[in-house]
């Protein structure tokens, strides 16, 4: 049995989903960023 085909989907932490309009957010150095609608917000805010 091969598994080269699956993709393993990432789980998405709710953490980094957007507040405002739910993209997933990106992580910047020390930033969680929305790519979609400029929100973010700092990683020291989720721990
Ligand atoms: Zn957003």
């Amino acid at each position: 049995m091969t598994q080269q085909n699956q993709i393993k989907e990432e789980e998405i932490d709710p953490n980094y989903v957007c507040e405002s309009c739910g993209f997933t957010l990106e992580e910047r150095k020390c930033k969680l960023m929305c790519k979609r609608c400029g929100y973010f917000r700092s990683c020291s805010d989720l721990f």
